[in-house]
């Protein structure tokens, strides 16, 4: 058995070996991808220099406070006064500022009588106030989206505006999903007997989308040598990067998938991790014919299945394509928990805000079957190896999920 942190390690840097590769996707269907270049501004922002108001673009001439208004200019309008002292062109939001306007007095504090521009308020009148100047916002050239980041639809505003209709991101990695189990049937069955429906296949396809990689299912089998073995060789005949079982690598009778990958020359990098749930955790490298495919074999326990996807995939693959990303949160334990062994436990929480703080409630059952708990769970509690007790009201650390 070895230590989560070895554990993290070791599937981190096999992750680094994985060959991934790029593709070109219009800006529309960039969201949620992982970006795979640098995108710099190419022009200035704004553009030019324009006025942030509806109001009137003035010269201001000192103690003076009256204008004579010779015009207007809207927004896209190709008209371009120019304004001299005592002067001022009534002037929409966004408008190119007048050359010779210095400011731009808002319709709010603007009076106009037989076509003079009074000021309502004098006092609240600022030179050069209101005006958008050119580049102010963002310079030409500056780096706006750096290469490694989450596509959001922030970053589509600002890609758009530098007219990047296309953009370069990562190709989603393909994961496949085989479940094993001889009590598993389909969830369209009603399970009968000692039968029970194959959450995880859903489950973990699920996570996968959510990730926004490609799920491949592989589907039920049964747990027979010959039969696995045949459905694993397929599935690693396939195109994916990465591939998920799930059950079979506990200490049972029956539980063959630590024998089939060693008979499929799969490289065993770590069997058993001290965490819970998920302590079952099989790695290993199928590296034949030139591939490089991550064997994952997961617990068949759902939570311990899920837990292991989110510890050892979700949040390493992540890491390493959008490291910025973070998923974790402080917050203060709002009851005392404890607990008797010596693992890594993730407890199944809620995290909530009360007055702008942020608290956890660690939700009571944490058995690795219990399904409920964990879909009313949104984090993970990291409960230290070492600590035996976390006190009410201490910080802990949590992972959202
Ligand atoms: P195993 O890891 O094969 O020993 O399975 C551990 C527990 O998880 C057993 O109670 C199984 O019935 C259950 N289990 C295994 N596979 C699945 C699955 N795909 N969906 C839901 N539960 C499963
Ligand atoms: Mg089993």
């Amino acid at each position: 058995m070895i230590s989560y942190s070895k554990a993290y390690k070791i599937t981190e840097s096999e992750f680094r070996k994985l060959n991934l590769k790029t593709e070109t996707v219009k800006l529309n269907d960039a969201l949620n991808r992982i970006i795979a270049e640098n995108i710099y501004s190419d022009t200035d922002q704004p553009i030019f220099t324009n006025s942030a108001m509806d109001g009137y673009a003035v010269k201001s001439n000192g103690n003076i406070y009256t204008w004579k208004i010779k015009g207007e200019i809207s927004a896209g309008s190709s008209n371009n006064p120019i304004v001299k002292t005592g002067e001022a062109v009534l002037i929409m939001t966004g408008s190119k500022l007048p050359r010779g306007a210095d400011t731009v007095i808002p319709v709010e504090n603007a009076i106009v009588k037989d076509n003079i521009l009074y000021l309502k308020n004098i006092k609240s009148f600022k030179a050069a106030n209101n005006i958008r100047y050119k580049g102010e916002d963002i310079k030409k050239g500056k780096l706006l989206i750096s290469k490694n980041t989450l596509i959001t639809s922030k970053c589509i505003t600002a890609a758009a505006t530098c007219g990047k209709s296309k953009i370069k991101v990562y190709k989603k990695l393909k994961i496949g999903i085989l479940t094993t189990g001889n009590e598993l049937v389909d969830i369209n069955k009603i399970p009968k007997g000692n039968k029970i429906r194959a959450s995880n296949l859903y489950s973990l396809h699920s996570a996968i989308n959510e990730i926004n990689m490609t799920p491949v299912s592989f589907g039920i089998v049964k747990d027979n040598l010959s039969l696995l073995k045949k459905k694993a060789v397929n599935a690693l005949n396939s195109d994916v990067d990465i591939l998920l079982t799930t059950g079979g690598v506990s200490a049972g009778k029956y539980d063959y998938l630590k024998e089939i990958f060693t008979l499929l020359g799969i490289k065993i990098k770590f069997h058993k991790v001290n965490i819970k749930p998920g302590k079952p955790l099989l790695f290993g490298i199928y590296t034949a014919r030139g591939k490089h495919i991550l064997v994952f074999g997961l617990p068949g326990n759902p939570v311990s299945c899920y837990v292991n996807f989110i510890l050892f995939v979700k949040n390493v693959l992540l890491n390493i394509m959008a490291p910025k990303i973070n998923n974790t949160f402080t917050a203060t334990l709002n009851c005392t928990v404890t607990k008797k062994d010596s693992k890594r436990n993730f407890l199944r929480s809620c995290l909530y805000n009360l007055g702008g703080l942020n608290y956890v409630s660690v939700i009571k059952n944490q058995s690795s079957a219990n399904i409920g708990s964990l879909s009313g769970s949104n984090c993970l509690l990291i409960f230290e190896e070492n600590k035996k007790t976390l006190k009410k009201g201490s910080k802990v650390h949590c992972i959202m999920i």
